[in-house]
């Protein structure tokens, strides 16, 4: 219970799903956890487990700007927020395009421009970075404005790796296959059959399930703590199997 003891941990998107479930791991092992989304209602339910919250857009230039200045450097950068666009690259208009990147990509860029000196400055750090397996890993059908920012994320994140290992700073992206979530749920009952497209969903999963949040959390709380300190610039998948077997 005390792997994150003594650190400092931001979390993007913890308001619900891989974020939430990480946000609690993290403080489950001692991190000093500073939770953000922007759904108020979620972080005040994490407030009342004792987590400190912040509300947060991500794609507000200015609040993540503001952000910075205002808290002590985090120790850990969980970059957590992100969407998931429906559909081929026929079906993705110039409007989704920069929305998707936008949240993926842009948000997380600002992110780490407005907080990397600090963790620099404060002896180094961990970023973990959500992408996700239907990217530069594995091509998922319908998932075009997604897979292309979700590959963005990683190469992003390889760089942050390469440029700043002198300086403490180690960086690692996330690529989950599917996993529960509020915005998964979501995404099964718009199809209209909900039962149909979670089927769809699992078969895609040689493992034979959806993975949960939690499974998510336990790697994000790994790449989080010092146990990890020798792993930097690595796209980590945790799929049931899905892309390697
Ligand atoms: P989710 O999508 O259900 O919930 C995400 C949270 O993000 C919500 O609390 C929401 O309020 C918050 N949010 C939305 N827009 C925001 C913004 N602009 N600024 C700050 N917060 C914002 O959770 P999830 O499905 O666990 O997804 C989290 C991340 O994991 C995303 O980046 C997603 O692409 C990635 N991911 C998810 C899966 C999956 O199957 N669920 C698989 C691979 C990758």
């Amino acid at each position: 219970t005390d792997r994150l003891r003594g650190k400092r941990a931001l979390v993007t998107a913890a308001g619900a799903g891989i974020g939430r479930a990480s946000a609690l791991a993290m403080a489950a092992e001692g991190a000093e956890v500073l939770a953000t989304d922007i759904d108020a209602a979620a972080l005040e339910e994490l407030a009342a487990q004792g987590i400190a919250t912040r509300r947060l857009d991500v794609t507000d230039k200015a609040a993540v700007a503001a952000l910075a200045e205002e808290i002590a450097a985090p120790n850990v950068l969980f970059n957590c927020a992100g969407m998931v666009p429906n559909g081929t690259i026929l079906d993705c208009d110039e409007e989704q395009w920069e929305r998707a990147v936008s949240l993926n990509l842009t948000a997380m860029y600002r992110m780490l421009r407005a907080l990397l000196p600090g963790m620099i400055a404060g002896g180094g750090g961990s970023i973990i970075n959500m992408a996700s397996v239907a990217s530069s890993v594995i091509a998922a059908p319908n998932r075009f404005a997604y897979g292309a920012t979700k590959a963005g994320v990683i190469g992003l994140t390889k760089s942050i790796a390469a440029d700043f290992i002198t300086q403490g700073i180690r960086a690692n992206a996330i690529c989950p296959g599917t996993v529960d979530s509020p915005s998964l749920q979501a995404r099964l009952h718009a199809t209209g059959d909900y039962e149909a497209a979670r089927a769809a969903f699992i078969a895609r999963q040689p493992i034979g399930r959806i993975g949960t949040p939690e499974e998510v959390a336990a790697l994000v709380v790994h790449l989080a703590s010092d146990e990890s300190s020798y792993t930097t610039g690595v796209a980590h998948v945790i799929d049931g199997g899905w892309a390697n077997i």
